[in-house]
């Protein structure tokens, strides 16, 4: 390993993909991993929560490669170290060493208030203080700012990434998390320099892939304007927050752009990232790399060509009222984040 290549992995660059569910970050993390000198980790938030997933859960957390974190290579390694430094047992107490605020209130979701009362007011509070740090109005970010216990999670999460980099070999890593003020956590909080992509879908391309995921007897009326409102909500806050992310270390990618020109975006990507021009588009994956990613969709590696089209299935399948109703609802802020109408 070269001085410079060592002198890199201590301090990776640590890409950050902000967004809404459903907005493509699975192709983008593909394709951003495609490049030799980054790896893409899956949804560092969820770890802790991965670890806690047993047989008593919905379903087994794993890692991507098959293995429960703690029995993964990679990543029982790193949680082992850590262990170690920390005297913990995070097998036993996987919240006792924290990377975000994601806890059980996750996991339960809408029963979580019964089920884990104590852990989703404590969730709710989290989200609360930090929402008045990172918008401050009328001074009250000062008051709250005193509590901040994302600076111990941003702190261990740059370790993850810094010990990945190193067991990967590579320049940058890839948290496809997603969270608006987990995103500034990160931000402001991690170690390592940090670079945002802020990924969006056409309002409604994202409503269709709501729709499409409908169960059998749910009402497609009654879920256009809960989708199209849901798009503003989640895309709204992100584009709110990311506003005192300086241009060098953020940058707002369109799905539809990335889509038609991936060449091009991509290595616009990669020079945000520090990183070398790279060909994405005759490039192949390399079928023996390995991936050990955490949480959210499995990211697959194949030897397959990637399919890289954009989906326009919203276009055939939405009726022109759907159409009126997204509009009505997500205009402003489509018009806002660049899309044509
Ligand atoms: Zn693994």
């Amino acid at each position: 390993m070269s001085r410079q290549s060592e002198a890199a992995q201590a301090s990776p660059t640590y890409i950050y993909i902000a967004g809404r569910g459903h907005s493509g970050s699975t192709l983008l993390t593909l394709l951003l991993a495609r490049h030799p000198r980054i790896a893409a980790i899956g949804e560092l938030s969820l770890l802790s929560l991965q670890i806690a997933r047993d047989e008593s859960t919905r379903w087994v957390g794993l890692c991507s490669c098959g293995e429960r974190p703690m029995d993964c290579p990679v990543w029982g390694r790193i949680l082992k170290e850590v262990e170690n430094d920390e005297n913990l047992d995070i097998k036993r107490k996987p919240f006792s060493w924290r990377v975000s605020d994601v806890g059980m209130e996750e996991e339960y979701r809408n029963s979580a208030p019964l089920r884990v009362p104590f852990v989703w007011l404590r969730h709710c509070l989290w989200r609360l203080v930090r929402y008045l740090q990172y918008l401050s109005p009328l001074g009250l970010g000062k008051l709250a700012s005193i509590y901040k216990p994302q600076s111990a999670w941003a702190k261990n999460r740059s370790r993850v990434v810094s010990r990945l980099a190193a067991i990967n070999d590579v320049d940058a890593i890839v948290d496809a998390s997603k969270d608006s003020l987990d995103m500034l956590d990160v931000y402001y909080h991690s170690t390592v320099p940090v670079k945002i992509i802020f990924l969006t879908r056409d309002s409604r391309g994202n409503v269709w892939s709501m729709l499409k995921r409908l169960k059998a007897g749910m009402s497609r009326d009654d879920n256009v304007a809960p989708a199209a409102r849901e798009w503003v909500k989640v895309n709204g806050r992100i584009w709110q927050l990311v506003q005192q992310v300086p241009n060098a270390d953020c940058m707002h990618l369109r799905y539809e752009d990335l889509c038609r020109n991936p060449r091009d975006v991509m290595n616009r990507l990669f020079e945000f990232a520090g990183l070398d021009a790279f060909d994405v588009v005759s490039a192949r994956d390399e079928s023996d790399r390995e991936a050990h990613t955490i949480g959210g969709n499995k990211i697959r590696f194949s030897s397959e060509p990637l399919n890289i089209r954009e989906d326009t299935a919203w276009s055939q399948n939405l009726t022109d009222q759907e159409l009126r109703t997204i509009r009505a609802i997500a205009g402003p802020l489509s018009d806002e984040l660049g899309y044509e109408r």
